[in-house]
């Protein structure tokens, strides 16, 4: 199945949802090829297993809409029946676009898919994860969005050659101001450790006790919902449903209930440590290591005997 996988350009280099995406389709032997789409120039996404077309952006341009042009020219030519990006925003507008070009549903919140007897098989997730649902898809193209962190990322050497670059100009829309927020210390995505903060730590000045154990951990800094719209740390740390996902080697959760939203975006960490003053907390129904006790008294002691 002629498969096309859109990917973005984080930080100079192939994003990891498309790499993860790759790797499932390397993993069922697709036909496939990657688009990625950027700013940035020479950025490292090439790589000599795949075929990549950088589709690039002018920085003071909000192109999509001619970026789903310059797609849907691929799709067509190519005969490309099988179209997959991580759910992202950019994702997420393109997948928009080309569906509607081609009068097909696009299938969101994909978690896993495979091919049987030239159907693509979807398994969904829904209600915030609570429940699972599997689809075929019957439509002549497939638009699939798939979750982040669904499937590992492959391991290939990316370079910043490999690959073919397509100019996109568009005078649709102009940016006239970028704010880019500072980012310090390792980042949520990709730590092997996260610490993160809810209610539970009461106050937002007691989130210096969350600092200094994650830098004693060399660890990234998340919250939950509640704590993001109180105000006392950026969306950008949130993780659940409607904030990131992660999947780190070590998830601690401090003062943190376990709502399923919160649990969407960090119940497959592979070790999770939570400290909750309820017993009867639902973080704990899926934590391996669980500490009943006071987050103020607790924390501190933990961390000066790291
Ligand atoms: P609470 O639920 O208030 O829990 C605080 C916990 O701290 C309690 O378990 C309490 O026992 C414990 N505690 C209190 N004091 C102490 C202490 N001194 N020591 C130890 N423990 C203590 N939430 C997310 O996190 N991410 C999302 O992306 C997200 N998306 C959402 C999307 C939708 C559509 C909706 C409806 C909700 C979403 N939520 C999300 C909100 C979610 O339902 C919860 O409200 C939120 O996760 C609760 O955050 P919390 O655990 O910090 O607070």
């Amino acid at each position: 199945m002629k498969t096309l996988i859109i990917g973005e350009v984080v930080e100079g280099k192939l994003s990891s949802g498309a790499l993860e995406i790759i790797a499932k389709s390397q993993e069922l032997g697709l036909d496939f090829e990657v688009a990625t789409v950027g700013t940035e120039e020479s950025p490292n996404i090439g790589s000599e297993s795949f075929k990549n077309t950088y589709l690039k952006c002018n920085e003071t341009q909000l192109s999509l809409g001619s970026v789903a042009n310059t797609l849907k020219t691929m799709i067509d030519e190519q005969s490309i029946s099988l179209i997959m990006a991580p759910s992202t925003y950019v994702g997420r507008d393109l997948i928009a676009f080309l569906s509607v070009d081609f009068s097909s549903s696009q299938v969101s919140n994909v978690i896993n898919f495979s091919i049987e007897e030239g159907n693509v098989i979807t398994s969904n997730s829904i209600n915030g994860g609570e429940s699972e649902y599997n689809s075929k898809i019957t439509s002549d193209k497939k638009f699939l969005l798939i979750r982040p962190k669904s499937f590992e990322e492959v391991q290939v050497e990316l370079s910043n050659t490999n690959y073919e670059t397509i100019e996109i100009n568009s005078e649709d829309l102009e940016v006239f101001d970028i704010f880019i927020e500072e980012k310090s210390g390792p980042q949520l995505e990709d730590s092997k450790i996260v610490v993160s903060a809810g209610r539970g730590m009461v106050d937002s000045s007691n989130l210096s006790l969350v600092e200094d154990l994650a830098s004693k951990l060399n660890a990234a800094i998340g919250g939950t919902r509640a704590i993001v719209d109180a105000g006392w740390m950026p969306y950008s740390q949130q993780v659940g449903q409607t904030g990131k996902t992660v999947k780190p080697d070590v998830y601690i959760a401090l003062g943190i209930s376990g709502a399923t939203q919160h649990q969407v975006g960090m119940k497959d960490s592979k070790y999770i440590i939570a400290i909750n003053k309820d017993e009867e907390a639902p973080i704990f129904q899926i934590s391996d290591l669980g500490i009943v006790a006071d987050t103020l008294s607790i924390v501190p002691k933990i961390t000066e005997n790291l």
